[in-house]
């Protein structure tokens, strides 16, 4: 899978994309990232890439050119290279508080059948909404309009990041032995635990009584009959 990520925030998206399993996953070239500064696709003095919105009100808007600019070089599209039906392979996002709200299924669906992932991270008051006529127009592609989830956020970084975590995760090989789909087996959310069996707190204290947690009795049983039934019972 490649994602392709434009931001005007490049280093933002290169930490989290540095460690642990995003970090093996690259390695592994299981995910390609593209990471593309919006800044590079410019032609302004001061390589600018937003401008005050028509109809006036606070905040900024990022302009097209750019944008189109920066599709057009990461797809260099043309009918030989990719077949109208090889397109549907392609997913184009755009991000919005607004959008469809990207969800589980999706990202399990995605890691199937995409070979290419484009995102673009909204800024300010957003992107130029010409983009999606553009990119249909001129490309035969459909952008997605995704949220990720009912709130507001500063940017498109994290919602790119949270799309390429999960879909990731759905990737054979992405995942190592010990970290399986857990929740295919199950359901999300099961409780876990770990070592020691019994942990008491306060730790210390003069006076103080120590209480005990315990381990749910089942999952120290041995018995993988009890257990299921017991993570079943848990799990959303
Ligand atoms: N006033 C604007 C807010 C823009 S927030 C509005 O009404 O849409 C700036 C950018 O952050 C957006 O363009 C989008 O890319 C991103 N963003 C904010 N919240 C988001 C969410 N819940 N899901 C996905 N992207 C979000």
């Amino acid at each position: 899978m490649r994602f392709d990520i434009i931001t005007i925030f490049p280093k933002i998206i290169d930490a989290y994309l540095g460690e642990s399993i995003m970090r093996r996953a690259r390695a592994k070239k299981l995910a390609e990232f593209y990471i593309h500064d919006l800044r590079d696709y410019t032609k302004e003095q001061h390589r600018k890439v937003d401008d005050r919105p028509f109809g006036g009100g606070p905040g900024m808007v990022l302009k097209i050119e750019p944008i189109a600019g920066a599709l057009h070089s990461i797809l260099k599209i043309s009918n030989f290279q990719f077949p109208i039906s090889k397109r549907k392979k392609i997913k184009i996002v755009v991000f919005s508080a607004a959008g469809k709200q990207f969800t589980q299924k999706m990202a399990a669906e995605w890691a199937k059948k995409c070979d290419r992932i484009i995102m673009v991270c909204g800024r300010y008051e957003g992107i130029d909404d010409r983009i999606k006529k553009v990119v249909i127009e001129n490309w035969k592609l459909k952008i997605e309009n995704l949220s990720i989830g009912p709130y507001v956020l500063t940017g498109g970084e994290l919602p790119a990041l949270i799309l390429a975590d999960a879909v990731s995760r759905h990737i054979p090989g992405v995942l190592g032995k010990g970290e399986s789909l857990e929740e295919n087996r199950y359901g999300i959310g099961v409780p876990v635990y770990t070592r020691p069996e019994v942990f008491q707190w306060p730790a210390s204290g003069r006076g103080k009584k120590k209480k005990k947690y315990r381990v749910p009795k089942a999952l120290l049983s041995g018995d993988h009959k009890k257990i299921g039934e017991w993570r079943k019972k848990y799990a959303r």
